[in-house]
C-alpha cells in the first residue's frame, strides 16, 4: 500500500455521471473504485425477488432487515469492468434497470439498511486508496476523506444521458418515466430523514451539465494533482 493514499467521495445526483468520472478517475491513478448505489440496488433486487419488496416501490421493512444477514454484496474485476455480485450471482445488468431504479430510494431510505451498507463501505475504504461515489459518501461514510466532489447537471440532461444508458442497452422506456424516476429518486434521496442527499461543506461542486465526459475526466484529475501535490 501506498502510504499517500487517499479517499475520494463523489456525491451526488442520479445520472449526474459521476460513476463514469470516478471509474475513470479510479483507473487512471490505480486505485480502487466502489459503486455504494451499487450496492443499494443489489439489496433491493433482494427484495423484489424475495416479495419483500413490490414493483411499486412497497417495502415490508421488518422482513427486509432481518433478512439483511443473507445479502452479500461483493464487486468483481474483470479487465476494466467491475460486475456487481449479489450472493455470488453477477447481477450487474438486471441492478441497472428501471425497475429497480425505481424501488431503490425507498430502500436506501430505511436507516439498518444504510448502516449495514454503511459499514461495509467503510471496512472496503479502510486501506484507502479508494474512490467511492454515492450519495453520503463525503458527509456520512468518510466525512474525512482527503477530497471530495459533489456532483450536479439539470434533472432534463441527467434524464437524457440514463434514457441513452438503458436504450442502448436495449430496455424499452420512455424519456418521460426516466426523468419522473430521475426527479423522483432526487426527491427521496433529498428529503430522507436518514443521511440525506446533500453536499459536504467541504466538498467542490461541480455543474457537469455542460460538459463532455472528457472535460470531466480532466477536471477531475487536475482537482486530484493539486489536493496530492503532484
Ligand atoms: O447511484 P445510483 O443512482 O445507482 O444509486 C441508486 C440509489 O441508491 C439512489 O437513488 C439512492 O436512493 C441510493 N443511494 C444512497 N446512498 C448512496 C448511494 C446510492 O442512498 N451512497
Amino acid at each position: 500500500m501506498n502510504s499517500n493514499n487517499i479517499i475520494i467521495a463523489i456525491d451526488g445526483y442520479s445520472s449526474s455521471g459521476k460513476s463514469t468520472m470516478a471509474k475513470q478517475l479510479a483507473m487512471n491513478i490505480g486505485y480502487r473504485y466502489i459503486d455504494s448505489g451499487a450496492m443499494y440496488r443489489a439489496v433491493t433486487l433482494y427484495g423484489m425477488r424475495h416479495g419483500l419488496v413490490t414493483t411499486d416501490g412497497e417495502v415490508d421493512v421488518p422482513k427486509l432487515i432481518s433478512s439483511l444477514p443473507d445479502i452479500h454484496i461483493d464487486f468483481h474485476l474483470e479487465g476494466d469492468r467491475q460486475f456487481t455480485m449479489l450472493n455470488g450471482e453477477n447481477v450487474e445488468n438486471e441492478i441497472r434497470t428501471l425497475g429497480v431504479s425505481n424501488c431503490v430510494s425507498p430502500v436506501a431510505a430505511i436507516p439498518e439498511v444504510r448502516h449495514a451498507l454503511v459499514k461495509m463501505q467503510r471496512e472496503m475504504g479502510e486501506r484507502k486508496g479508494i474512490v467511492m461515489d454515492g450519495r453520503d459518501i463525503g458527509t456520512v461514510v468518510f466525512p474525512n476523506a482527503e477530497m471530495k466532489v459533489f456532483c450536479d447537471a439539470s434533472a432534463e440532461r441527467r434524464a437524457e444521458r440514463r434514457y441513452k444508458e438503458l436504450t442502448d442497452k436495449g430496455e424499452k422506456v420512455s424519456y418521460e418515466d426516466v426523468l419522473a424516476n430521475v426527479i423522483k429518486r432526487d426527491h427521496i434521496d433529498e428529503t430522507r430523514d436518514e443521511s440525506p442527499l446533500r453536499c459536504a461543506d467541504d466538498a467542490v461542486r461541480l455543474d457537469n451539465s455542460k460538459m463532455t465526459i472528457d472535460e470531466q475526466n480532466r477536471w477531475l484529475i487536475d482537482l486530484f494533482n493539486k489536493i496530492t501535490n503532484r
